[in-house]
């Protein structure tokens, strides 16, 4: 049941929050860490693994209009981590 809501939330943009507070984006079950300085009310964001793994996946959003940039995941989705994050936070899915 859970697996099933995040597998439909995850074809959608989804805002959220990290532990730290800090926005992150959920997109196609992957996570994403804003990155700063960006102009024109458009908002980058870089793979949650750019540091980690190198991953060098990027997704510029306006709204909730997403255009991908950057290169291919060089990993598995982030799935499981978005699976716990739901669970942790109790959110209800925005949408059902
Ligand atoms: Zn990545």
């Amino acid at each position: 049941m859970f697996l099933t809501n995040v597998w439909v939330l995850s074809k959608a943009l989804e805002f959220v929050t990290n532990n730290k507070g800090r926005p992150q984006l959920v997109y196609r079950n992957f996570l994403y860490n804003l990155d700063n300085g960006v102009p024109g009310g458009r908002q980058s964001w870089v793979c949650r693994d750019y540091r980690r793994l190198f991953c060098r996946a990027r997704v510029i959003t306006r709204g909730h209009h997403v255009d991908v940039r950057g290169t291919p995941h060089n990993h598995n989705s982030h799935a499981h981590i978005i699976y716990m994050k739901r669970l942790e936070s109790c959110v209800a899915p925005s949408f059902v």
